[in-house]
Parts: C-alpha cells; sequence; structure tokens
C-alpha cells in the first residue's frame, strides 16, 4: 500500500483527525494530464483534500465534488471523490506556468485567482447540498478551510502539501486536516492551537520522512489520539461507455445530426482520465434515436 490516510479522533472525539501520503496518485495525475509544475500542485492539493474529504461521507455512493471557479490561468479545478478512497480530477489549462511566489514556491495561489469554490456532496437525494463560498487565497488549504467554517460551521486546520522533482515527477504529495467539534473545551481548543502555530509545512514534513502517523502525532502530541481507520487511496476513474454516450445524448439531436451529416467518426475523451470512446456513424444513428426519444 503506498497511498493512504489515516482517521481519527483525540481528546474524548472532540477532535477529528485526518492524514494522507498521495504521492503515487498525484503523480499519476502528472501523467494523464501531463501538468505543468504549478498545475501539478494546485491538483495535487485538491486530490489529497479530496480523498480526506470523501472519507468523511457516510455511504460508499456518495460522491464528494470540489470546484475552483477562480480567474487565474490554470481556469477552473474540478475533483471528485468518493467514501472509499477514489478520487480523480482535472484542470482546465494544465500546462499553466507562472513566475515562482515571493516565498520561492509554487504559485498555486496566482495560478488560481478569485472566484468561487463549490463543494457537492451527491448523497443520492433529490437535491445534492451545495456550498460555496469565496476564493480567500486560492492555495486551496486555506480556501477548504474557509469553507468549512463558513458553510458548515466547523473550526478547521489544514495542510496540504505538493513537492515536485526538477524533472517533474512528484517527489512528496499529502495532507492533513483538524476538525473540532462542538462544545469543544477552551484547554483542547488552547491546546491545539498552540501545536498547530509551532509547525512547518506539510512539505516540510514529507521531505524529511513524515508519514501520516508522524504528523498527526506531531500537531496532537500529548493528547489521546485513537486511531479508526487506514484507507488505501488511489486515483481512479469509474468512466464507462454508457456514460460518455448519455453525455453525448445530451449533446442535443441538432448537433449529432451534424456529425451524422460530416460522415466521419467521433472520437470522445474523457476529462479525468484521459480514455477515448470512438463512436461511428451507426453508433451515432442509434445515438440521435436516443436524443430525438
Ligand atoms: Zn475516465
Amino acid at each position: 500500500m503506498s497511498d493512504y490516510l489515516i482517521r481519527g479522533m483525540a481528546e474524548g472525539g472532540f477532535i477529528r483527525a485526518f492524514a494522507a501520503t498521495s504521492k503515487e496518485l498525484v503523480q499519476q495525475a502528472v501523467e494523464i494530464h501531463h501538468l505543468s509544475p504549478v498545475a501539478a500542485a494546485a491538483l495535487g492539493r485538491t486530490l489529497t483534500a479530496g480523498t480526506i474529504m470523501g472519507s468523511m461521507m457516510k455511504n460508499e455512493k456518495d460522491v464528494l465534488t470540489i470546484i475552483f471557479n477562480g480567474d487565474g490561468p490554470i481556469g477552473g479545478i474540478t475533483v471528485t471523490a468518493d467514501a472509499a478512497g477514489h478520487v480523480k480530477g482535472y484542470v482546465k489549462n494544465p500546462d499553466v506556468m507562472l513566475p515562482p511566489s515571493a516565498k520561492g514556491k509554487l504559485d498555486v495561489g496566482g495560478a488560481v485567482g478569485h472566484g468561487l469554490l463549490r463543494v457537492i456532496r451527491d448523497t443520492g437525494l433529490k437535491e445534492p447540498y451545495v456550498g460555496e463560498t469565496a476564493i480567500i487565497t486560492g492555495e486551496i488549504a486555506e480556501d477548504l478551510t474557509a469553507y468549512y467554517l463558513e458553510s458548515e460551521q466547523i473550526p478547521s486546520a489544514m495542510g496540504l502539501g505538493v513537492l515536485m522533482n526538477h524533472d517533474n515527477t512528484v517527489r512528496e504529495a499529502g495532507g492533513f486536516m483538524i476538525q473540532l467539534m462542538p462544545f469543544a473545551p477552551d484547554d483542547v481548543i488552547d491546546r491545539l492551537e498552540e501545536r498547530l502555530s509551532k509547525m512547518t509545512s506539510v512539505t516540510e514534513l514529507l521531505k524529511n520522512g513524515g508519514t501520516p502517523e508522524s504528523i498527526l502525532g506531531d500537531i496532537l502530541e500529548g493528547m489521546d489520539f485513537e486511531l479508526l481507520d487506514t484507507i488505501p487511496i488511489s486515483y481512479h476513474c469509474d468512466c464507462t461507455r454508457s456514460r460518455v454516450t448519455k453525455a453525448l445524448i445530451a449533446i442535443g439531436s441538432g448537433e449529432i445530426e451534424d456529425m451524422i451529416r460530416e460522415g466521419k467518426p467521433v472520437s470522445l475523451g474523457c476529462q479525468f482520465c484521459g480514455k477515448n470512446y470512438e463512436f461511428n456513424v451507426d453508433d451515432l444513428k442509434v445515438i440521435l434515436e436516443a436524443a430525438k426519444g
């Protein structure tokens, strides 16, 4: 098991804690989408957050989607995760290049820009739960923390990190999230804040051999931590020909008629995994009937 996340609680359940190592799945995203270093950091952080936030859902079929819709040159980030550790995602402009930030780091905030962060939780009900907040810094972790506070009234701390090698492979990736449950006593809050204020960045911890266990151990030092779960996490796309067909039907009969008139097969790629689905003219005719249906 290479990538995994751990989940636990501390101080009798007043603190919920998560940490993940996600190097392999971020590397897979880099290869699928040919991500530039800053795009790898932006999508890698969001994918890691997706595995953590996805693991908080109750049912196997629940789906969580995180959308960063900012005005920066990356043009938007979409990540989808389930409760079982599967995650996938894409950015609109994977080849975005930016000079390093003032701190000499990959400028994820500059790539994302300002705009809206949307979190959608589809639990099979008629209407999915949608929460929306303004993007604060575009650095992903700060924005998701603000989302939890504003939209769900849960005080949280989150750290996400992706460290790239010079050959554009992923050296380290991972993250953590700590959440305070309602009615947490002041002394628990104070101790946690003190620990968090002393923390270095996730990237720094991972670079020095940090693991999900050691990261949470660091943050929750001196507290009674109880490990609840260890979950393998991976990049996984569940696209199928029938789903792509449904998307084609939704385009509408006019456009499908145009495609048939062209007389050539149409190739549609999955945005999440790049897999191509071919439809020949006969396939398109069947799809046209369904669209007219
Ligand atoms: Zn796919």
